[in-house]
């Protein structure tokens, strides 16, 4: 947060305002008015032509627009921020994750940078220990975990719930929702943050273009229409990967699907009916039991030896919760901004571990270094950040072409010419681009392909003429409806 912050109070565009807390939310025609609550001075109110909403999973701008998430709670978590010195403990180098199983505690210990250390567990319900005693379980259970002699410091805890659950819509009016303010996943799969920036990537250039007078609002439609089935995928993934977990405890006969009944009997009569006390120590004493088969781990017998081998047999096949590349870059958009391919292959279905790079519409822009003016420079990096890139080997003939398209068009685009640092690279590039020697790639701000053609820039001119006309419908509404005022 603070690298985050320091970049935030760099920038001459923004006014950023800490400690302070959104109390209202109104919006008419013409943008939104929030009530900030200032930690020692008062309240202001800020009026703003749109208000983007990324307050969080608990998100207040979400809750006063009045807009439900949908979706199941998985789980109720309790968790510890601390600090100790790990070296000796753990294995080098200090593993990302370590799943904790003992008699006294099951859960996981995830690390942070330095020395810093995030442990969690389970809980089923808010009258366990876990719950109600916070700082003082932790400070009893954190020696059960590293060891009785290793110094900690405890810097904060707190209780989260584990949902997968998207937002009814991510858009009401001149307000927007992106990251855990429009979707909620299970933490197994890492989707969570970088979800969120993909929302904003999505959001800010067409929130640009309509801004900057260039396009109508209708624009802001393909917001939801195109990160609301990614996020989705996202959700799904995380959740099978909770579940699949179940493969490597269940030898323990501790599961995730356990936990859900368990959790789902609680919050159901007659137990929810139990005096809290009791329902407590009832919670407490189906944990305790439920952990009590971890003794087996660390014996010597045959059935222990046998019971280690099995978890172990079972771990490669989590491959897909740890690593996910193919699904976090290789998801595609579709609609009004993507023109559907017919003439070429179809993509071959993304996988959620390997990642394929291609320029199939929709997808991202695979990664590629070019040279400009002598300097190396990713290919992403030169994308224009307002209009269409036309990418190509081909300058001459692309060049050509767009002096045959409509000027309004013309305006529309920006051509790049891919020309590798080294000319050894360039049938390298050629076959990454997948559009051969004279074909082009049309690029959005956002860096995700929306056409591409295999054909050279003067036979591919009218074609090239109805893909902007289409992907450009909101932003001529806008130059016509001007034009009738
Ligand atoms: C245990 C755990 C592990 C995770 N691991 C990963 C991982 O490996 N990879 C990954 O990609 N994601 C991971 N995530 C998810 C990730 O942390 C979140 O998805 C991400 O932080 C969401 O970013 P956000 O900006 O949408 O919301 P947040 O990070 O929650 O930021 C919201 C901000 O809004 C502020 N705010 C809230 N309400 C108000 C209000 N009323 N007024 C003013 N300000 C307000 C908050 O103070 C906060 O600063 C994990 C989450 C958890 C809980």
């Amino acid at each position: 947060m603070p690298v985050l912050w320091r970049w935030i109070e760099s920038e001459s565009l923004i006014t950023f305002v800490k400690g302070a807390g959104l109390i209202s939310l109104n919006q008419d025609e013409g943008g939104a008015t929030v009530g900030v609550k200032h930690a020692h001075s008062g309240t202001t109110a800020y009026r703003a032509d749109w208000l983007i909403g990324a307050d969080g999973a608990n998100s207040s701008v979400r809750e006063m627009l009045g807009v439900s998430m949908e979706g199941p709670v998985l789980a109720h978590m309790a968790s510890v921020f601390f600090s100790a010195d790990l070296d000796s403990v753990l294995a080098k180098p200090r593993p990302l994750l370590s799943w904790i199983y003992n008699p006294d505690f099951c859960g996981v210990l995830i690390k942070h940078f330095d020395d810093h250390y995030i442990l969690m567990s389970p809980f089923i319900t808010q009258e366990q220990e876990m719950v109600r005693l916070g700082a003082s379980y932790w400070s009893r259970m954190i020696p059960k975990v590293i060891g009785a002699d290793v110094p900690f410091q405890i810097r904060t805890q707190g209780n989260w719930s584990m949902a997968t659950q998207l937002a009814q819509v991510f858009r009401k009016g001149r307000v927007m929702l992106v990251g855990d303010a429009a979707h909620r996943f299970p933490h197994t799969g890492g989707f969570g943050l970088n979800s969120g920036v993909q929302d904003a990537q999505n959001l800010a250039w067409k929130l640009a273009a309509v801004q900057e007078s260039r396009a109508t609002e209708s624009l802001l439609d393909s917001y939801e229409a195109e990160r609301k089935p990614v996020v989705a995928l996202f959700a799904e993934q995380s959740v099978s990967n909770h579940f699949k977990l179940d493969e490597v405890t269940n030898h323990l006969n501790i599961t995730n699907r356990g936990l859900m009944s368990a959790t789902k009997a609680f919050e159901t009569a007659p137990i929810k009916w139990l005096p809290s006390k009791l329902k407590g120590r009832f919670a407490d004493a189906l944990m305790k039991l439920a952990f009590s088969k971890t003794r087996q781990l660390t014996e010597t017998s045959a059935r222990a030896h046998e019971l280690r081998s099995r978890i172990a047999q079972a771990v490669p096949g989590q491959l897909e919760h740890f690593l996910s590349t193919g699904l976090e870059f290789g998801y595609a958009y579709s609609g009004g901004l993507v023109i559907p391919e017919r003439s070429m292959q179809p993509k071959v279905g993304a996988g959620v571990v390997d990642y394929q790079p291609t320029t199939w519409p929709g997808c991202r822009l695979p990664h590629a270094l070019i040279s400009r003016g002598g300097v190396e420079i990713p290919l992403l990096y030169v994308i224009d950040k307002r209009k269409f890139s036309l990418i190509t080997h081909d300058d001459v003939g692309w060049a050509q072409a767009l002096l045959c398209l409509p000027l309004p068009y013309v305006s529309e685009l920006v051509l790049i010419v891919a020309v590798p640092s080294k000319a050894e690279d360039r049938a390298e590039l050629v076959s990454l681009f997948e559009v051969g020697e004279h074909g082009a790639i049309l690029v959005r701000p956002d860096g995700h392909v929306a056409w591409r053609t295999t054909l050279p820039g003067m036979n591919a001119v009218g074609d090239l003429e109805q893909v902007v006309r289409k992907l450009t419908v909101s932003y001529r509404r806008k130059i016509a409806s001007a034009v009738v005022a």
